[in-house]
């Protein structure tokens, strides 16, 4: 058992490390991913307490999480309002570029009511590779 100071110590340096990692790749993991990259600075981490800390950074707004196709959530460590495109045959997600972002909120606030202040759409299709691999076939 350790001392209640020493535990806190531990706990935010898991939690750090994994906010770093999340934060330093473009590809929106899965817990195993980052789990894997964990165990390289902490080899004692468990996949369990990964799990908890993502939970807990997307509870306090730090990292967003998403879902994929095949159950698993994804985990994205930037925060800037930004969209998603997502392969159906390997469940890749990535950014879309800023600059395909053609509409406006104007005709969905007059259409609702609501002042919109964020967004979040997901595209679904095929990635490059996958398109490759399946033309080979
Ligand atoms: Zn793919
Ligand atoms: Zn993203």
């Amino acid at each position: 058992m350790l001392p209640v100071e020493e535990k806190r110590n531990k706990n935010s340096k898991q939690k750090d490390l994994i906010l770093r990692i999340l934060r330093s790749t473009r590809r929106h993991p899965n817990a195993n991913w980052i789990y894997e990259q964990a165990r390289r600075e902490l080899p004692n981490i468990s996949l369990g307490t990964v799990y908890r800390n993502l939970d807990c950074l997307a509870r306090m707004g730090k990292i967003r999480e998403m879902a994929s196709g095949n159950g698993l959530k994804l985990y994205d460590g930037d925060l800037r309002n930004h969209d998603h495109i997502q392969c159906t045959s390997c469940s890749r997600v990535e950014d879309i570029p800023h600059l395909f972002h053609p509409f406006s909120f104007d005709p969905i606030e007059s259409a609702t009511g609501y002042q919109i202040i964020s967004r979040r759409l997901e595209f679904y299709g095929t990635c490059p590779e996958c398109a490759r691999k399946s033309a080979e076939v």
